[in-house]
């Protein structure tokens, strides 16, 4: 497919307003030259992005059950409340008390985000989840700091944590202390214990963890961490499994994140906008970015106390929070528990459709997502993981998360979320079936697939390891690369 650019004629550009007839004066800010924009009619501009649609796949479009990601439906409410012109026409510069609308929304959504999590204020500044995280480990680190505490620089993570938890631990300055999981996957108590000590600044913990399982010892881990003189970090991207029925603020935990983009449908995988709101306890509330929306005669922004600043510009990406906040509202306290309710079952569900044939990483039942491990169907039959994932993709199904969480080999991590019907999630076993006994019959079909795809199997090693991001550069050189071979014959 063409690039819009290679699509682009001189002269074929859209223009809606009349030519200009004043003198033009352009101000010293403005470029020299103006931007080299792709000039094409309408009409291909129109066929141009329903061809690039065309081309990718969406939770439109079909069952995405990628583990650790929650790619639910998206409620089309959300959308129209977000575009709501006293929501999407504001100006971020604007006074307050001309604002105040969108001010009671942001506070209504912290309250009731609060509820959820039992959390005592939150900041809706970060814009993503990892965003999120590396907020939560500076307020941690600024609540030691204020103590005159300056020993504590570990931060304690599972080994089956998130990528990004270690990531933002080391970004915000600490050091990471890796603490391995137990035959049951979850946190081994007594390695915590040996871990802990006047180092510790905090843990961080995703329960239900990411291999899907809920860690019943949570009480004794963070407490187990607070007598250390810890503080414990929630890694709340993924709610699902728990949103409604029990809340990190009471299994012990003081600062938390949720990801509004997973949990509290926005749409994701594009690449944003998304957000990642911060909750915590009394003990960080003089610690959080400003600005924070304060309750008084009118609602203002203020900058608490200690507050360690600002981590992005205004106040975050309000309109994926009214997005969350038109979700939350529209579920109410009846419908939010049911949320986790059917995730669990739906993945459940389909575990149980499939654990005769495919091997379980944890024979248990799971929370909202589950993992495979696809090692025993390896060994028989050359057929990997991945040979698996893109056979999916040929029967119209977006494959799971693969080769994560790096504790189970050959994993396959499924996650259906709540938004499914009976009859996708029992075809999408029959799916998985169907790939099963071909990997047992004609193992060589599934190393070729996909073969309806967009594209075949994309050389991943190279594309990670040497990208090549500029397509023009790109292209010289592939074609350069065919005019050698040529050449060689
Ligand atoms: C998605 C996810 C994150 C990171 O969120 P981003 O918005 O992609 O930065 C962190 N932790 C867990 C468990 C996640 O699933």
């Amino acid at each position: 497919m063409e690039l819009i650019f290679e699509k682009s004629r001189e002269g074929r550009a859209l223009s809606i307003l009349p030519a200009c007839d004043v003198e033009i004066v352009m101000p010293k800010e403005c470029r020299a030259e103006a931007p080299k924009l792709p000039q094409l009619s309408e009409n291909d501009l129109s066929r141009h992005y329903t061809q690039l649609m065309k081309r990718t796949f969406g939770v439109n479009d079909g069952f995405y059950p990628l583990g650790s990601c929650t790619m639910k439906y998206n409620p089309k409410i959300n959308e129209l409340t977000a575009a709501l012109p006293g929501f999407a026409g504001v100006h971020p510069l604007q006074e307050e008390d001309t604002v105040q609308g969108c001010l009671t929304a942001m506070k209504t959504a912290e309250k009731y985000l609060c509820e959820i999590t039992g959390m005592d204020a939150m900041t809706m500044q970060p814009a993503a989840g990892a965003h999120g995280e590396l907020t939560g480990l500076l307020l941690i680190k600024a609540y030691h700091e204020d103590r005159g505490d300056a020993r504590r620089t570990k931060i304690i993570v599972p080994d089956s944590a998130h990528g990004t938890n270690p990531a933002s631990a080391a970004m915000a300055g600490f050091e990471v202390v890796n603490i391995p999981s137990g035959e049951d996957g979850c946190v081994d108590l007594q390695k915590l214990r040996e871990v802990c000590g006047q180092d510790t600044a905090g843990l961080m913990l995703t329960n239900p963890n990411t291999v899907g399982l809920f860690d019943k010892n949570i009480l004794e881990i963070t407490r187990i961490v607070h007598e250390a003189g810890g503080l414990c970090y929630y890694d709340g991207a993924n709610l699902n499994a728990v949103v409604g029925i029990v809340r990190p603020g009471d299994m012990g935990f003081d600062v938390i994140h949720l990801n509004l983009h997973k949990t509290f449908s926005t749409p994701h995988g594009g690449g944003g906008p998304g957000s990642g709101p911060v909750g915590c306890k009394q003990l960080l509330v003089d610690f959080l970015p400003a600005p924070y929306v304060a309750e008084g005669e009118t609602l203002r922004f203020e900058q608490p106390e200690k507050s360690i600043g600002k981590v992005k510009e205004f106040y975050g990406n309000f309109l994926v929070m009214v997005k969350a906040l038109t979700y939350v509202m529209m579920l109410g306290r009846e419908g939010i528990p049911e949320v986790a309710k059917h995730a669990v079952l739906n993945a459940n569900y389909m575990m149980e459709g499939l654990k005769d044939i495919y091997k379980m990483a944890y024979d248990e039942r799971c929370m909202h997502e589950f993992v495979m491990d696809l090692s025993p169907l390896k060994h028989k039959t050359g057929v990997s993981a991945m040979d698996v994932a893109k056979g999916l993709l040929d029967l119209g199904i977006h494959p799971p998360t693969m080769y994560f969480p790096l504790i189970v080999h050959e994993a396959l991590m499924v996650e259906p979320t709540e938004t499914e019907s009976k009859e996708t999630l029992d075809a999408a076993v029959a799916a998985f079936r169907k790939l099963y006994d071909m990997a047992c019959e004609e193992p060589g079909t599934l190393h070729e697939a996909p073969v309806s795809a967009a594209v075949r199997r994309l050389d991943e090693l190279s594309a990670a390891r040497n990208p090549r991001i500029n397509y023009y550069a790109a292209q010289a050189s592939s074609s350069k690369a065919k005019a050698k071979k040529e050449e060689a014959r």
